[in-house]
């Protein structure tokens, strides 16, 4: 009589267990359709290495480039760590290398919203976009580098 409590459960945690297995595909097609719109840089950019650099207060979680129309536009996203409570005096340091690692030039970003706060469920992310207008023909490498405080 004592086992019969656990009997009553099992049924149903069996039932949760296949819903969640039948759920899977339908997230996993989700993740990879997700992940495909990161993956696929235009192909005149695709030798152009992205470099994430964090800083002691936000990571910078991931970049891409896109073309729209007739525009490159770097975008991407960061994130708060945890133990983080103001991101307002971060920015982004983005700087470009041509083919033989020479600077080429150097601009700075703001990620909004700027202050990230934390949300439910959610990463505690703001999200990036820097429209280039014309990115150096020979650039190999750009580096996004999350930074706190001024510049000389
Ligand atoms: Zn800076």
């Amino acid at each position: 009589m004592k086992k019969q409590p656990t009997a009553r459960i099992w049924p149903r945690a069996r039932g949760a267990l296949t819903t969640a297995l039948k759920s899977w595909p339908v997230a996993a097609l989700v993740f990879l359709t997700g992940c495909a719109s990161f993956a696929r840089p235009p192909a005149d950019l695709a030798h152009v290495r992205l470099e994430l650099v964090d800083s002691p207060l936000v990571r910078v979680s991931k970049a891409w480039l896109e073309r729209t129309d007739d525009q490159v536009v770097l975008r991407g996203h960061v994130l708060r760590r945890p133990e983080t409570t103001d991101t307002t005096s971060t920015h982004l340091d983005i700087s470009w290398f041509n083919r033989t690692g020479d600077w080429v030039k150097s601009t700075q970003t703001n990620f909004e919203p700027r202050q990230i706060r934390r949300r439910y469920r959610m990463p505690d992310s703001a999200d990036f976009v820097l429209p280039l207008n014309a990115l150096p023909s020979d650039t190999n490498v750009i580096i996004i580098r999350a930074h706190e405080g001024a510049h000389p």
